[in-house]
């Protein structure tokens, strides 16, 4: 599958390794974030062959081309993420380790709330919500 991501790195002269595509193909078509290990994992399953150093280095480079984002979350190996969805929040099992994207309807109430306590220029936000998932509980 071409995706716009591959095709803008394409015409910026970047060379387009089977790791390199096979890692934003699965970032872009995965709608929770991913960690390094998780990459690797799930790679090897569909015939990938590629080592954990590469993946960290093809991360690496496809954060400094913004496209895609680490995501702050405690206590965890890092996550990362395509970057520009549609804002979203975390979910995260503390059990497992799974992880779900969350767009909450009510956040415009309490972001409004914020603006009227602070007289900061806010700019960004993080908020991330921890539990057991159904298949831990
Ligand atoms: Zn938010
Ligand atoms: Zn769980």
């Amino acid at each position: 599958m071409i995706t716009n991501h591959l095709l803008l790195l394409q015409k910026k002269g970047f060379r387009m390794t089977q790791a390199r595509s096979s890692i934003l193909n699965l970032l872009e078509n995965t709608d929770h974030p991913l960690t390094a290990t998780s990459i690797h994992k799930i790679l090897k399953r569909i015939g990938v062959s590629t080592n954990i150093t590469t993946i960290y280095r093809e991360l690496e480079f496809l954060l400094e081309q913004k496209i895609i984002e680490k995501i702050p979350l405690f206590d965890t190996e890092l996550h990362y993420e395509i970057s520009g969805r549609t804002h979203h929040h975390h979910l995260m099992c503390t059990s497992c380790g799974s992880i779900q994207n969350i767009v909450l309807q009510s956040e415009k109430g309490l972001l409004e709330e914020m603006h009227n306590i602070s007289t900061y220029d806010i700019r960004r936000h993080s908020l991330a919500f921890f539990g057991t998932c159904p298949d831990c509980t």
